[in-house]
């Protein structure tokens, strides 16, 4: 398969005829039918501690903002895993901020636990800790690791994720060590930071690539009031500045799945956040095959605020398993079975109804209308030509 090429990434990014985005979305969830089916996999996300000593300007949890701090106890973590069993999740995503008294043994003794009384694949989702430690959790039974580079543009990375001491921060390059120790690797970005542009952005999509990532998120940026990123005079890209829109992550997702056909791609909390009614859908339907349902005990969940008005923070586990059932059947699509890995299997078992779902699909408004996209516009044969060569 050949790739897009970066011009015509960057011209899709820039697009707005809502004809031609029609085109792209449209392609994308083909191509997701095709490549990874019509099952979306569940993966219950246990906020495991909201410590953190780092000072990254996007984020909530960042160390100098003065919030109450929590971190889980084993009893809790390992009740949530049960409960992502008894709701019948295939992975439990374990996330903190990077928070080094969630010490290496203790947590290896945690992921042996869980592996042994359920049948979960286990993600880390922990930031940058040390290579060793990595590889003691991988040992211990941890199949994925998440670690989103956050940014391909190396200035823009060092301006938003200040050095910690001395110590180096390349997230890449943790990325390519954690294959190498036989994880599923995954990562993504922030649409719409300050200071992104059209350019940068596109680079992103085209480091997904050759990562070759298994896993790839990605959400809008939401401004948070008590960080350097959510200040009234951050400044921005000015007229290169990518929005942290919806519409853009949507562009953004569905570029994602052309150039990483067969990467599993949650359609994010944060997207549900700035469009709490069908966000998620118009994820699921723009070549997003994974949702993330929050595990996360109260109070905990109320205070792992990375961004502010986070969806779903009011609702507990079984709420918010039923609400993202409801979402996924509505679509026509089916829940993954399994731990729906990409390398390891769960992805087989989608392949059954594409037909039915692609009739489901072709039911429904035309996603720019959803949008508000109201601008009349040509019909977009030069831009579908661009697809040929993807086929
Ligand atoms: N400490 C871990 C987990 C961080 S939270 C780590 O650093 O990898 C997971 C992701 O949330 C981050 O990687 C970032 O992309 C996203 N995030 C952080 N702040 C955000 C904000 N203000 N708006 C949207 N997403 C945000």
């Amino acid at each position: 398969m050949q790739r897009l090429t970066h011009e015509e990434i960057l011209g899709w990014l820039r697009e707005t005829r809502p004809a031609a985005l029609d085109q792209l979305f449209a392609q994308a969830d083909q191509v997701r039918r095709e490549r990874v089916g019509d099952a979306v996999h569940l993966r219950g996300l246990v906020e495991i501690s909201n410590y953190c000593v780092r000072q990254c300007h996007y984020c909530g949890l960042r160390a100098a903002r003065s919030t109450p701090r929590y971190r889980m106890n084993r009893e809790e973590i390992v009740a949530c895993a049960h409960k992502a069993v008894e709701l019948g999740f295939g992975t439990l995503v374990m996330q903190a901020g990077e928070d080094f008294g969630i010490e290496a043994e203790w947590l290896a003794g945690v992921i042996r636990q869980i592996k042994s009384e359920t049948p979960l694949a286990i993600t880390l989702s922990l930031g940058e800790r040390l290579l060793d430690e990595a590889r003691l959790w991988r040992q211990a039974g941890a199949d994925r690791y998440l670690v989103r580079f956050e940014t391909s543009d190396p200035e823009l990375y060092a301006a938003i994720h200040p050095l910690r001491g001395a110590a180096i921060s390349d997230r890449v390059e943790l990325l390519r060590e954690l294959r190498k120790m036989g994880y599923e690797i995954g990562s993504g970005v922030m649409a719409g930071i300050p200071g992104q542009t059209y350019e940068i952005l596109a680079r992103d999509i085209e480091l997904f690539a050759e990562l070759d990532l298994d896993m790839i998120g990605i959400g809008p940026f939401i401004a948070h009031p008590e960080t350097p990123l959510g200040a009234p005079d951050v400044a921005t890209a000015g007229e290169d500045q990518v929005p942290n829109s919806e519409l853009m992550v949507l562009k953004a997702v569905a570029l994602t799945r052309l150039v990483c056909p067969e990467a599993n791609m949650p359609a994010t909390t944060a997207l549900a956040t700035i469009n709490t009614v069908d966000g998620r859908e118009h994820g699921l339907e723009s070549g997003a095959n994974v949702f993330m349902p929050i595990l996360t005990p109260s109070p905990y969940r109320q205070m792992y605020q990375i961004y502010p008005g986070k969806a779903c923070v009011d609702e507990d586990a079984t709420q918010c398993n039923q609400c993202l059932r409801g979402r996924i059947q509505r679509l026509n699509r089916s829940v993954g079975e399994g731990q729906g890995g990409r390398r390891s299997g769960g992805g087989e078992a989608a392949f059954g109804n594409a037909s039915q779902s692609a009739a489901a699909t072709k039911a429904r408004q035309p996603l720019s209308d959803e949008l508000g996209q109201k601008e009349s516009s040509q019909p977009a044969e030069e831009t579908l030509s661009q697809f040929v060569v993807l086929r």
